[in-house]
């Protein structure tokens, strides 16, 4: 399949979806003033997990949950413009960003598209919860962030559904 076709399968679903839709009215502010910061992994549904349903939080999302300077970039926006007060950085089990060795996705990369990718930083996580406690630090030492913002970094078992918390701070805390 190629071009729109290969996508038919989603664009049904939103004619679908559309049908019904009955959220129109929502404003761009997140309800539960909450930004959520996880993997891109197919098992998470970070709307579920939390108990979030459409209106309710941000969620950012790349290969390891990992707080990069593009996440912060949103996260500034979020706090500072859009009235969200706590933020979840959300790693997880089984993650594909640890299980990766970083020469063997070089070479995958390098092999598929006779490109090496030896200058992009892909972030992959060397131990748990280790990542993770790095990854609140950025937020809590992010300068554009107003002290006093809620910060938890949650670990989620994808085989038990469980997210537990490894470490709360607040923006600015020693
Ligand atoms: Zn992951």
């Amino acid at each position: 399949m190629r071009g729109v076709d290969a996508f038919a399968d989603l664009l049904a679903a939103n004619a679908e979806h559309a049908s019904g839709f009955a959220l129109g009215h929502l404003a761009a502010p997140p309800r539960r003033h909450v930004a959520v910061v996880t993997c891109m992994d197919a098992r998470i549904d970070p709307l579920s997990i939390l108990g979030l349903e459409a209106g309710d939080a941000h969620v950012l999302r790349n290969a390891g949950a990992r707080v990069t300077d593009d996440v912060l970039r949103s996260l500034v926006k979020s706090v500072n413009q859009l009235e969200v007060t706590r933020i979840a950085v959300m790693h997880h089990t089984d993650c594909g960003a640890a299980k990766i060795v970083r020469a063997d996705l070089r070479a995958k990369v390098a092999e598929a598209t006779g490109n090496d990718p030896a200058d992009v930083e892909f972030h992959l996580i060397e131990e748990e919860p280790d990542a993770l406690l790095a990854d609140v630090a950025a937020v809590q030492a992010c300068p554009y962030l107003p002290a006093g913002t809620e910060v938890i970094g949650l670990l989620y078992d994808v085989t038990t559904g469980v997210a537990t918390p490894h470490v709360t701070t607040t923006v600015g805390a020693a």
